[in-house]
């Protein structure tokens, strides 16, 4: 199940975000850079969270620094 990065999100786990690329809660990314679809997080850090992702099939760990500035 794709996972919604947005911190602010109000329902980040959200199976209706299966097919879709941005999340239809918050509208954030859920196919980040065109290529991770973050599948689970893993541990909050001071400036992002780390996420475990699937990186075109091939699962991964990164970190993303969400921004809330648009
Ligand atoms: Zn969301």
């Amino acid at each position: 199940m794709p996972y919604c990065i947005n911190p602010r999100c109000p329902n980040p786990l959200d199976p209706e975000n299966v097919n879709n690329s941005t999340c239809r809660n918050c509208g954030s990314e859920i196919l980040l850079q065109g290529r991770y679809t973050v599948v689970e997080k893993l541990g909050k850090g001071g400036f992002g969270n780390t996420f475990e992702v699937d990186d075109r099939g091939t699962r991964t760990r990164t970190h993303f620094c969400f921004s809330t500035h648009r």
